[in-house]
């Protein structure tokens, strides 16, 4: 059997980059061992424009998030919806406030409000915060089908992947009697822990998130104050997430399911009765910039990454597989921000 590229991984990344090569002509192969709790499959899939503590809107998301929309939303898994952040403390609600009423950011900001209840009276929002044209993409949705279309035509292998057991040489790499030019990995943070790209700067971050029902009043919009809720319908809900560097791993604790039960109840002025359908944690693949790895192994020419998508892989993911495909494609070089050998270790 031969292809054009292994690509190691069916999440996020490796969906979008084997559509990109099929794209452009190319024949990828995906192997993919069906993780139960990749990050793609615990994610929530948010857009989210202003970020982190100061409320910042950074200088790529507006281009990432076009993209991301085009390619999403032709997929048919784009939901474009406000998200709500309310204010944490002062400090916030004067970064928030003045973010609001800044030129640059008006396309992403709805309004901002000052105070309790301004923006819905079933809210415990006493600070008040900003209103914001974000988006979730239905995850679960974009992987069942790529798989289908990947299987249907011959394009899915359901294996592990070992690199041990993959053969490279100039004219290419060789993993159980498949051949191809080149391999690439988008197998999440698996590339942090072993493998031919562990070397790089890697901080993966594992977080839990919830399935609920609930009877809490339903606003339009996804909550978020310090983690999110997003209304999935007829009383569901998913909410999380937390920050976890030190155990990678993809076991639940009811510490975290209690603490993200009580910050969800939070989000509302009256007491809400909650019933926890599932508990998931995954592994974020985060690198110490922030950025993702694109691009060709240093030392071994026909080995490559597309990774490091960290917490906000919806917004990442469609650029950077268009990017990657054409780089495989020998169509463009990776920018130096993006390429992983800015993080190799000399
Ligand atoms: C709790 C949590 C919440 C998040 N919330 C958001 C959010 O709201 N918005 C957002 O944009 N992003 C969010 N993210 C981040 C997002 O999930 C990631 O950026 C993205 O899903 C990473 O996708 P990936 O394809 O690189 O990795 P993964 O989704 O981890 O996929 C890796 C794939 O590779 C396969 N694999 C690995 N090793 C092998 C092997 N050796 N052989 C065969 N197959 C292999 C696995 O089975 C898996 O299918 C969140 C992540 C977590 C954990």
């Amino acid at each position: 059997m031969r292809a054009d590229y292994i690509i190691v991984g069916q999440g996020l990344a490796g969906s979008l980059l084997a559509v990109s090569l099929r794209g452009r002509g190319l024949r990828p192969v995906v192997v993919d061992d069906g993780w139960k709790t990749s990050a793609s499959k615990v994610a929530a899939g948010l857009m989210t424009p202003l970020t982190g503590r100061r409320f910042t809107l950074t200088p790529e998301y507006p281009g990432l998030f076009s993209v991301a929309s085009r390619v999403l939303g032709q997929e048919g898994v784009l939901r474009p919806m406000q998200v709500y952040r309310a204010f944490v403390d002062d400090e916030q609600r004067r970064r928030g406030l003045s973010r609001a009423e800044d030129p640059s950011y008006a396309p992403f900001v709805v309004r901002s409000t000052e105070g309790q209840g301004l923006l819905h009276p079933d809210l415990d929002d006493p600070l008040g915060g900003v209103l914001m044209h974000g988006a979730w993409t239905d995850l679960p949705a974009l992987l069942s089908r790529h798989r289908e279309s990947l299987r249907q035509d011959g394009l899915l292998i359901e294996d592990r992947l070992h690199h041990d057991d993959v053969s490279v040489s100039v004219a290419g790499v060789l993993w159980k009697g498949l051949a191809a030019r080149g391999i690439v990995y988008c197998d999440g943070y698996r590339s942090a822990v072993s493998g031919p790209f562990k070397r790089l700067g890697w901080q993966p971050a594992k977080g839990e998130a919830l399935t609920l029902t609930s009877d809490a009043p339903v606003p339009p919009f996804v909550l978020n104050r310090e983690g999110w809720a997003i209304p999935q319908g007829e009383g569901v809900w998913r909410t999380g997430t937390n920050w976890e560097w030190a155990a990678l791993d993809e076991s639940v604790s009811a510490v975290q399911r209690d603490k993200l039960v009580a910050r969800f109840r939070g989000f509302f002025r009256s007491p809400v009765a909650v019933e926890v359908l599932e508990q998931q944690a995954g592994v974020r693949p985060c690198t110490a910039d922030s950025r993702p790895y694109l691009g060709t192994h240093p030392e071994i020419p026909c080995v490559h990454l597309f990774n490091g998508l960290g917490p906000r892989g919806t917004v990442w993911a469609p650029a950077m597989a268009e990017l990657m495909a054409d780089h495989l494609h020998g169509r463009a070089a990776i920018p130096q921000e993006l390429d992983l050998r800015r993080s190799w270790p000399a």
